[in-house]
């Protein structure tokens, strides 16, 4: 092994306990990276790569960024996924024997983030972790560093686990070291997720607290995993961390990954930003933790009708009271993130800006009571008590913190006068000294009679007094003592400034010592108050995606839906929340859905493009809004409270994880058909398209079989297979609708409405008139259909013999004798034939040739 100095050696020892991360080393104003990390980063970060001299023969690869502007480069690197491990100098280089003392002050993770650009004002931001139990069942954790909040739950099958990770889109998955490759693998590939290891599952000291909630072992094991994570990187208080909540999976209607992302419930498939996604539509919150509770309530619709008609009345009620909700509006837009607030609080990065914004939050709260007790509900008291003004952190607050501090809080500045008695004592020192200078100036001038004399300061010389050079010979002699020339004037001090300015100054040092001090205490003072302030968040926050409902349900005119008890699905008017937005309330056209016992399933046979998954799309869209309590894009809904809903929309190729679109469509459709029940909410549009026609046509209808006979979940099912409408006839419980559209000058114009019934016919031609195909081309499609649609014994196989009547109607065969080699070549002829490019007289003689071979 080579021999290199002994900081390389250090180097290479803190780095042998962080294999997966880049370790910033510090060396004096710099971070400094080697080796492997060094190269690597110097591309990451497109930095210079040098390298310097380590005892070795060869010269180590280095690179380094400045310690001021460290959080930039550490942010981009967390961007990217990977991980950081910040490793300072723990003793004074000075006192040092040998080299300092270095130590990994913090594991900066994707899953652990505190602050900069990539914490998101409304999106929590979750490190996950799951724990694998020898009965198949996983023990399933998350935690919001920034927040505090934390949830488990028990996992029965491993495709939970990969839902519950995109619900709540962790950003990095703590695992044992000896988690199943084969997952590791997927969980890279398929997810692009960061992955950490952690093998103590033994509950670390002092936080017993946080896991009281936690009954099960299993769930006390999993979470003690993240616990140990976080100590073991953090190295830090966590106080904030409140107690974990256990949750079931059952308790909210199931969405699964692709049904989430085929919905766009919080992001676009096409540009995966959130634009365009119900999130986007709904978010009408004026604060960032409403805005994180919108999107989690989003991601969990509930099942509780209790819950769920508490959430309408309350909607309902601030609807109503619109001057009410304005006021609630302008006092939650004062409010600060409380909750990360209180995360930095403990975490002991918190300013005394931050204070500043805390008191002003809190001054919010008595008017916010007022307002809420105001609300004509019931429990409109019990939510205005629920509402804690925390009057003493307020008053803390207020005497001791000046009311535009700066950002640095070892700087002084910080501390209102009054509030220390020592403090007070250093200012008065250093405000006298400041004041005697100051009148030092008119004395002097009079003493010497220079009008222009001045006094100044800067950082090298203290406090000097400056005479031009003009007027130097009117300075008496021996008093003055020259420190600074300039071109056209001179500088001096005198013992007496120079004995002020010492004094001054040192009462400046003392007093931003204490400062420091002083907020410190005050910082663990506020610390007490850190469940409470939570609370106050929660509650805050509920309040705010309430109001958000309310704004949304107004301003958009939906209408509070009922909850059905037989399974009945009513929707009149209905709308596409997203689609109508965007198209405008004008253009919409709204359709009406009746789902009841004897409609089960609808065939949506309709044109292309005419708005069918449109209209699958937004019973899907209302169901959910309607179980996470917001009013729906109607004008009047009865539903059924869903257990599931399950979507096989569009052709959202699964390209980075390697899938091919035919596949991709059959898991999504096996994911529907094993996991839905009577319940339940399936939209499949367009199944089969990825492959052959039979084969596709087949599979679509034995689906669509299964789900009638085995099922009977409400279904949506759209299709260009025309031929598919029969099944109305064998099904009892499947009913044909379409989408109706009109041809107005031989072309087709889209209504945009739904109608019971099958679709007349194929459309798909006059869309291509659309699409402006060339005509001569347009003709002869045209053509080919009408030979199509005409009953031929020639179809290869025609759909009748696909059908249920198949196998229920003996259909009287016709005598079949097997087409000899010419009358096939004659038919093959005939059909090749271009008559719309062909005079009469060709197609005669044509026509003649054919005759012949036959003869
Ligand atoms: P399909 O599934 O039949 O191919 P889509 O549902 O994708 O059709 O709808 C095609 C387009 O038609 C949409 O992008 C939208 O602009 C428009 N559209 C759909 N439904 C409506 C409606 N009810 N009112 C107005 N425009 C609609």
């Amino acid at each position: 092994m080579a021999t290199y100095t002994p900081m390389i050696q250090q180097y290479l020892d803190i780095k042998a306990h962080y294999p997966d991360a880049f370790l910033f080393f510090r060396l004096g104003d710099f971070y400094e990276m080697f080796f492997d990390d060094a190269v690597k980063a110097s591309q990451e970060l497109e930095i210079t790569l040098t390298s310097r001299d380590g005892g070795a023969e060869e010269r180590i690869p280095m690179c380094g960024v400045p310690y001021h502007s460290a959080q930039g480069y550490i942010e981009q690197l967390i961007e990217k996924g990977y991980k950081v491990a910040i490793c300072e100098q723990v003793e004074d280089p000075k006192t040092a024997k040998g080299v300092v003392r270095r130590e990994v002050v913090q594991l900066i993770t994707p899953g652990t983030l505190m602050e900069g650009k990539q914490l998101l004002e409304k999106e929590n931001n979750y490190l996950a972790t799951v724990t694998a139990f020898d009965d198949g069942t996983y023990g399933f954790a998350y935690a919001d560093l920034s927040t505090g909040e934390s949830r488990v739950a028990l996992l029965s099958s491993w495709e939970d686990v990969i839902n519950e990770l995109y619900a709540i889109g962790a950003k990095e998955l703590v695992i044992s070291p000896d988690f199943s490759q084969t997952c590791c693998q997927s969980l890279k590939e398929r997810y692009d997720m960061t992955l950490s290891y952690e093998e103590s599952t033994a509950l670390p000291e002092g936080f017993l607290s946080v896991v009281q909630t936690l009954g099960q072992d299993k769930l006390k094991t999993a979470f003690a995993r993240l616990l140990n994570y976080l100590v073991r990187t953090q190295k830090r208080s966590l106080d904030h961390l409140q107690p974990a909540q256990v949750y079931h999976v059952n308790q909210y209607m199931k969405i699964d990954v692709y049904s989430k992302r085929n919905l766009e419930l919080t992001e676009t498939i096409r540009t995966k930003g959130r634009k365009g996604s119900l999130l986007w539509l709904l978010d009408e919150t004026v604060t960032a933790m409403g805005g994180r509770l919108l999107k989690q309530w989003l991601d969990r619709p509930l099942l509780d009708k209790r819950v769920i008609e508490w959430r309408f009345h309350m909607v309902e009620t601030l609807l109503n009271q619109y001057f009410e909700r304005q006021e609630l509006r302008a006092l939650l837009r004062e409010v600060y993130d409380l909750e990360r607030l209180a995360g930095r609080v403990a975490y002991g990065n918190v300013n005394a800006r931050d204070f500043i914004q805390l008191k002003k939050s809190l001054l919010q709260i008595p008017s916010l009571k007022e307002v809420v007790g105001r609300l004509v509900h019931e429990e409109a008291g019990y939510l205005a008590d629920k509402l804690d003004p925390c009057t003493e952190l307020v008053d803390l607050l207020e005497r001791s913190i000046q009311d535009h501090p700066p950002l640095s809080v070892k700087e002084g500045n910080i501390i209102k006068d009054g509030y220390n008695e020592t403090l007070d004592r250093f200012r008065d020192a250093s405000r006298n000294g400041k004041t005697w200078i100051a009148q030092l100036e008119s004395q002097e001038r009079e003493l010497t009679g220079i009008k222009s004399l001045k006094i100044g300061y800067n950082r090298v010389f203290g406090y000097y007094i400056e005479v031009t050079k003009a007027n130097l010979h009117l300075l008496p002699e021996g008093r003055y003592e020259r420190k600074q020339t300039l071109a056209n004037a001179e500088r001096f001090v005198t013992r007496e400034l120079k004995e002020k300015e010492a004094l001054i100054l040192e009462a400046e040092e003392k007093s931003m010592e204490l400062e420091y001090e002083l907020f410190v205490q005050i910082r663990e003072q506020v610390k007490q108050f850190i469940p409470r302030l939570q609370a106050l968040a929660k509650t805050i926050s509920e309040l705010d995606v309430l109001q958000s409902f309310a704004t949304v349900s107004e301003e958009r005119r939906y209408v509070r839906p009922r909850f059905s008890s037989d399974r009945e699905l009513f929707v009149r008017a209905g709308r596409h929340p997203v689609v109508e937005k965007v198209l405008g309330t004008q253009t919409y056209v709204p359709n009406d859905c009746l789902m009841n016992a004897e409609r089960e399933l609808l065939l949506i046979t309709g044109p292309n493009m005419s708005g069918k998954s449109t209209y699958m799309r937004q019973i899907a869209l209302t169901a959910i809004m309607a179980q996470i309590g917001c009013f729906v894009p109607a004008d009047e809904a009865v539903l059924p409270i869903f257990d599931q809903v399950f979507t096989r929309i569009g052709a959202a190729d699964d390209l980075v994880s390697g899938q091919s679109t035919f596949m991709v469509e059959m898991l999504e459709a096996r994911n529907a058909i094993v996991h839905a029940t009577q319940n339940s909410l399936i939209l499949f549009d367009e199944i089969g398209r990825g492959t052959s026609t039979y084969d596709g046509m087949a599979l679509a209808q034995a689906m669509i079989e299964y789900i009638h006979d085995h099922i009977g979940a409400k279904t949506l099912f759209s299709t260009h297979y025309h031929e598919l409408t029969v099944l109305e006839q064998a099904l009892p419980r499947l009913k044909n609708v379409h989408v109706s559209a009109i041809e107005e000058n031989g072309k087709v114009v889209f209504l945009h409405k739904i109608e019971d019934g099958p679709a007349d016919r194929s459309y798909g031609i006059h869309v291509a008139e659309l699409a402006e195909l060339p005509p001569s081309l347009i003709e002869r499609a045209k053509a080919i259909l009408a030979q199509l649609e005409q009953p031929s014994e020639t179809k290869s196989a025609s759909f009748e013999q696909l059908s249920l009547f198949a196998e229920k109607e003996e259909r009287p065969k016709e005598k079949e004798h097997p087409l000899s080699k010419k009358e096939k070549e004659a038919i093959r002829l005939l059909q090749s034939l271009n008559l719309l490019d062909m005079t009469p007289l060709q197609a005669l003689n044509q026509l003649y040739e054919i005759q012949k071979m036959l003869k």
